[in-house]
């Protein structure tokens, strides 16, 4: 995350706390940071392993609770999972993913060509389901699976 958006997700994180009513301690705040600089959608152990590095003392318990608590406020998502643990995605506007099926490497994509060129199923198909977002995974092989790296 560029250092200017990064300023205002953690303004944006402050204010929401606020409103909530929930105290914004360094923890919380050191936690969501940490997340914010990562692109590879870690998942909660590894968010941990990052954590506890640069926060001595910090229980796994606190950091799955956080987790928990920025997915609960919308400043993360929880990513498409290609392997049985939930990842996170500190990236909260429309993106999709490329998918490795050999090291579950995710990685971000933005298509603005992709996404005018998309026709949202009506309601015939979706059974009134009424439809908010969506998000495209594409599976493959990444490019250091490729080169057997
Ligand atoms: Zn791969
Ligand atoms: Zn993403």
């Amino acid at each position: 995350v560029h250092p200017v958006e990064m300023q205002d997700r953690l303004q944006q994180f402050q204010s929401l706390c606020r409103q909530r009513g929930l105290s914004l301690t360094v923890q919380r705040q050191r936690i969501f940071e940490l997340i914010l600089e990562r692109r590879d959608h870690p998942t909660a152990d590894q968010v941990y392993e990052d954590v506890k590095v640069h926060v001595p003392g910090v229980s796994r318990t606190t950091v799955y609770r956080v987790l928990d608590m920025l997915v609960d406020l919308g400043v993360i998502l929880k990513a498409p999972s290609p392997g049985s643990s939930t990842r996170y995605d500190p990236m909260t506007r429309h993106h999709h993913h490329l998918v490795c099926r050999r090291c579950e490497t995710l990685i971000d994509l933005e298509d603005a060509a992709l996404d005018s060129s998309i026709q949202l199923p009506g309601a015939e198909q979706t059974q009134a389901f009424q439809i908010e977002s969506y998000s495209i995974h594409f599976y493959g092989i990444c490019e250091s699976c490729r080169s057997g790296v």
